[in-house]
């Protein structure tokens, strides 16, 4: 479970996110919606405290409180993120940028290659659990924009996370390909258990895959339920 209390976050003068208080149960696929500005990103960094509160505090399950630099690698670990411009390595293969989700970006620079047969193996079945194992020799940047969103989802398998966020992760992809991977994202979530905080513009989407929605406005929460209970007007 995360629990976030009375979390608020600024940017110099500018409220990003008015103090807002809410806890999100595990195994849930909830889907953060707002328009561009709404605050999601900000949102999203702050369950995995990336972001500096302005006030509050946030927990999740195992740990609270004093969030000391062990704490935040291990949370880290346990959460995977997958961003809308992918953050993949260009020149890099398939697998080898699964393999960073696991080892660390400077690790897999480095060159730490050959990996062992136990590393591999692992990379080869995050790459197949989103179809892409025949690719998993390809540099990354031949792949079209929907494959390397799967490797991008690949690489945050490969970290056995128990949290997945997600940041517009179909918002440069046509409405079918969008579809498609965040189906892919829904029954990951669904399969392992895994609790996924997904942040999109659209609502159709929202509709179709949320056990829960959190609408987004101007830094405050401007809806919080489930999918049916979305009218139109909002
Ligand atoms: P999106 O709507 O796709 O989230 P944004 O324009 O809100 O895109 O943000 C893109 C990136 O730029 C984010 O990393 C965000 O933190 C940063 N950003 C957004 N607005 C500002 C700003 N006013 N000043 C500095 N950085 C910003
Ligand atoms: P969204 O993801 O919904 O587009 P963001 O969380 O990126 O929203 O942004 C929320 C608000 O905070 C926006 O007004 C944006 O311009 C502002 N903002 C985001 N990141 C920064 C930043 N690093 N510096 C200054 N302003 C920012």
């Amino acid at each position: 479970m995360i629990q976030l209390e009375n979390v608020s976050v600024k940017y110099g003068d500018a409220i990003a996110l008015h103090p807002l208080s809410l806890k999100i149960n595990e195994g849930q696929f909830t889907v953060l919606l707002g328009s561009s500005g709404a605050g999601k990103s900000t949102f999203l960094r702050c369950l995995n405290l990336m972001n500096n509160l302005d006030s509050g505090h946030v927990r999740v399950s195992g740990f609270n409180g004093n969030w000391n630099r062990q704490k935040l690698q291990r949370l880290r670990r346990e959460t995977g993120m997958i961003f809308q411009q992918h953050q993949l390595i260009v020149r890099q293969t398939a697998l080898q940028n699964v393999l960073m989700g696991r080892l660390g970006y400077h690790s897999v620079l480095r060159s730490l290659f050959p990996l062992s047969k136990t590393e591999q193996e692992l990379g080869l079945q995050s790459l197949k659990r989103v179809g892409l194992l025949d690719k998993a020799l390809c540099r990354v940047d031949r792949l079209s924009g929907g494959q390397q969103q799967r490797v991008g989802i690949a690489r945050v398998l490969v970290q056995q996370p128990k949290t997945i966020l997600a940041d517009e992760p179909v918002a440069s992809l046509d409405p079918a390909t969008a579809d498609e991977v965040l189906s892919l994202i829904h029954s990951i979530s669904q399969e392992g258990g895994i609790s996924a905080v997904v942040s999109l513009h659209q609502v159709d989407l929202a509709r179709k895959y949320a056990d829960r929605i959190i609408g987004l406005a101007g830094g405050r929460i401007v809806f919080d339920g489930r999918p049916e209970e979305l009218t139109e007007a909002k």
